[in-house]
């Protein structure tokens, strides 16, 4: 019986990462969950699922959360504050964590589980964007295991010799195919991309996720940020990424060898397969996932991504390339632009035109500690307050840079 905590369990990973577990009682048992402020959500999981812990960011819906439990007679206990989660992920009964906050919340605690040695389920990219080197670094001096959970990256792990070690580069990996469904807009013209809503922007064609990684995934700096996390999990530099359109999003990625051989992992567009595939491991394990229609599906098809459309995918591959504390500048510029852009306040073609701007006036330094990565997401935040400011309402031309 292995012990699982999930951070972020209200989320949409949380909540498939439960699916899978109540399909498995036998062999896993919950014994944390977490989440920001959802107290309502938590309160059922903890109905279903009984763990012995659960964390809440917010201290206001920690304490109805831990008022409803003590009226349904159940005995979880109910930490409360940011600090609360690093506590989660370093439990002793916790053998594997999950790690599926969005954004750079999700930093400590994921970086708390390495440190601790634990089987680490990686959803929360950010992390890896923003502090790759230290979140590797504590991978390797604790011994723990890094299975990354994003679909794409767990394509590759699943085609990579089962002895590849996290951050070194596999012998005769040639190179990465990162495929990328192109999201809701791949085939808006330019001229319209101004006007998007915000709802449109979260309404994903393939895959149902949290709203910040939708618009991720419309904008394509979900495919950057994925192209820098490919970087650090697999030890390969931008280059040896190529990042390719399959709107299907049926092929989850690709890697070649130098032989010429190209593996894929294919599977419908659900992340219970990837969640059951680091849960499981090395095993393979029931998901609830259907079996893939190949013949209904008929065709697969391939193409390159528009970078003068989709100019945040240029600007991660710059980050990418430039390295020390830059992706985290990107990461943090672009959390800000886009829950402006959620909230209605910043128009879609304006979330690179933030990017660019706080890319150009926060300098950036060598990653030598957390404080580091720290003090770049501070600066970078605080220069895109300044930024959206002047652009509330703008509509800029992202390829001419509004703010140049
Ligand atoms: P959701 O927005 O659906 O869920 C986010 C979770 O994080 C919720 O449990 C939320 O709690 C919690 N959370 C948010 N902010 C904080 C905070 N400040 N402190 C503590 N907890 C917080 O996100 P997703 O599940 O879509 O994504 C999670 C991560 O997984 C992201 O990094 C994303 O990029 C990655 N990912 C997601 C995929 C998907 O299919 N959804 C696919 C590949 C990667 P609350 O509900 O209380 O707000
Ligand atoms: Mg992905």
């Amino acid at each position: 019986m292995k012990g699982v905590a999930i951070l972020g369990s209200t989320g949409s990973v949380g909540a498939s990462t439960l699916d899978v577990i109540s399909r498995h009682r036998e062999a896993l048992k919950v014994v944390a969950l977490t989440a920001r402020s959802n107290d309502a959500r938590l309160f059922e999981q903890c109905i279903a699922h009984r763990p012995e812990v659960v964390a809440l960011e917010d201290r206001t819906a920690a304490t109805r959360l831990a008022e409803r439990l003590k009226a349904a007679g159940i005995a979880t206990q109910v930490l409360r504050g940011a600090g609360a989660l690093e506590e989660v992920a370093r439990l002793p009964q916790a053998d594997m964590v999950m790690a599926a906050i969005v954004g750079a919340a999700g930093l400590l605690p994921t970086l708390a589980a390495a440190q601790a040695g634990k089987r680490l389920l990686l959803a929360n990219k950010e992390a890896l964007v923003m502090s790759g080197s230290l979140l590797i670094e504590a991978v390797r001096a604790s011994g723990a295991e890094l299975i990354p959970i994003d679909s794409e990256h767990n394509a590759i792990f699943q085609c990579l010799p089962h002895t590849s070690v996290a951050g070194r580069k596999p012998a005769g990996l040639r190179r990465i195919l990162l495929t990328a469904s192109g999201g809701p807009f791949l085939g808006t013209p330019a001229e319209k991309l101004c006007s998007v809503t915000p709802a449109e922007a979260c309404a994903h064609p393939n895959w149902d996720m949290g709203r910040k990684i939708s618009v991720d995934s419309a904008t394509l700096m979900n495919k950057g940020l994925e192209l820098i996390e490919a970087c650090w999990l697999f030890g390969v530099t931008p280059d040896d990424v190529q990042v390719v359109v399959h709107p299907q999003s049926v092929v989850h990625s690709m890697v070649e060898y130098v032989d010429g051989s190209v593996l894929a992992q294919l599977g419908n567009p659900d992340m219970r397969t990837p969640i059951s595939h680091a849960l499981s491991w090395p095993e393979r394990w029931e998901s609830g996932v259907e079996s893939l229609d190949i013949v209904g599906l008929g065709r697969l098809t391939f193409q390159e991504p528009d970078l003068a459309r989709f100019p945040c995918l240029r600007l991660a591959q710059q980050a990418a390339r430039a390295g020390g504390t830059l992706p985290a500048i990107l990461n943090a510029a672009n959390e800000a632009a886009v829950e402006s852009f959620l909230c209605g306040h910043l128009n879609f073609t304006s979330i690179p035109v933030v990017i660019e701007g706080v890319l150009n006036c926060v300098g950036a330094m060598p990653v030598r500690n957390l404080e580091s990565v720290l003090a770049a997401d501070h600066a970078a935040r605080q220069a895109a307050a300044k930024l959206i400011s002047r652009l509330e309402g703008a509509t800029p031309d992202p390829v001419a840079g509004a703010l140049a």
